[in-house]
């Protein structure tokens, strides 16, 4: 039984750049949104440190200052936040949206899923504690800050040939290590890897552990050989983790459609699920771009169609109240004389 209940107009399930982007989108077309931020609101650049591809930046900012003002921007307008974990979501089609955080219940009109995507982890002593020193999961952000360096790229699917190929422009050498001989990617990103004449591939090698230097900053990987479990280290200035992201859908899970991955599946180009108003945008839905301006334009796609819906739409005859909960008058009964 929930302790409360707050009756609103949109609900934006998550507190990255793209729930932040619709949410401020929707404050300046007065739908006074409801952000479920989560408790570490920010997402994944809140683990980062320089941005220096987002555009309007030209000196760079550090992830967790530009999720500060993402969200400033969005306050500016409207928007209001609760700071916690959503538990559980009730969604419907075309009716009442219920977001559970804790004892209490959120009804919203409209619901926009922008829970993000968490990079897969290796689960390795060292990656966690020199992560934003020498070790990322982000070859595109993170590639440009190790020139001339040694750097190593962990994965055998595209995005660790992506990330290898672009990193390669910078380090002095480049080794993909793998855990298998076979590798999951496409021929021709693995061409284009093998063609680069400062990256080699090591296989079947199993990371076991980042290992710091002096400075506090990664100095090396510790790798298993699968085949024969000889263990050595291979000195790196900078480690890229690339072994795929996971889809953070379990709260929606059997609700709306998503692909075997688990990333939201929506209609053609827009944001809409198969549920009338329940829309999803960012790296929840998006496999293949997954960065902070391409999240944030989805965002902002997301808080255009809910808004059409919810101007398009006549309400859920449940559903008496304003944008921000504010009840509705209702006509007063005829009665007879
Ligand atoms: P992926 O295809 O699932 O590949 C993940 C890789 O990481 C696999 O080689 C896997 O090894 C390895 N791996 C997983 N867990 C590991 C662990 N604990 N320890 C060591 N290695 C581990 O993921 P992805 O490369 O991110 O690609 C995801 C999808 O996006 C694919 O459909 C891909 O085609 C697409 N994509 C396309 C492009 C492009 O076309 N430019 C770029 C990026 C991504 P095993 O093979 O041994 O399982």
């Amino acid at each position: 039984m929930s302790e409360s209940t707050s009756h609103e107009g949109l609900i934006i399930l998550g507190g990255g750049p793209a729930g932040y982007t619709a949410a401020l989108y929707a404050s300046r077309a007065n739908l006074e949104p409801l952000v479920i931020e989560g408790f570490q609101w920010g997402g994944q650049l809140q683990n980062t440190t320089d941005v220096e591809n987002y555009p309007g930046f030209p000196d760079g900012i550090m992830g967790p200052e530009m999720m500060n003002l993402f969200r400033g921007q969005a306050e500016r307008f409207g928007t209001r936040f609760v700071t916690d974990d959503a538990d559980r979501v009730e969604l419907s089609d075309g009716g009442l949206q219920h977001v559970f955080v804790g004892s209490d219940e959120y009804v919203g009109k409209a619901v926009i899923l922008a829970m993000g995507a968490d990079p897969r982890r290796l689960g390795i002593p060292g990656e966690l504690e020199l992560s934003g020193r020498g070790v990322s999961t982000c070859g595109v952000c993170d590639g440009a800050f190790f020139k001339g360096e040694k750097v190593v790229v962990i994965g055998g699917g595209d995005s660790a040939m992506e990330d290898a190929i672009f990193i390669s422009k910078y380090a002095s050498e480049l080794t993909i290590v793998h855990r298998r001989d076979e590798f999951r990617a496409s021929k021709i990103m693995l061409e284009r890897a093998r063609e680069r004449d400062n990256i080699s591939f090591k296989t079947p090698f199993v990371p076991e552990e980042f290992i710091p230097g002096d400075d506090g900053k990664v100095r090396a990987v510790g790798l298993r050989n699968a085949e024969t479990g000889e263990t050595e280290e291979l000195e790196v200035g900078g480690a890229f983790v690339a072994i795929g992201h996971i889809p953070r859908s379990e709260l929606v899970g059997g609700q709306v459609p998503t692909d075997e991955d688990g990333y939201v599946l929506t209609d053609g180009r827009s944001t809409r699920t198969n549920l009338a108003g329940v829309f999803a945008v960012g790296d929840l839905v998006d496999r293949t771009y997954r960065q902070a301006v391409t999240a944030a334009g989805t965002g902002c796609m997301g808080a255009l169609d809910a808004e059409w819906y919810l101007r398009d739409t006549p309400p859920s005859p449940e559903a008496h109240w304003q944008a921000g909960g504010e009840p509705v008058e209702v006509a007063p009964q005829l009665t007879e004389s």
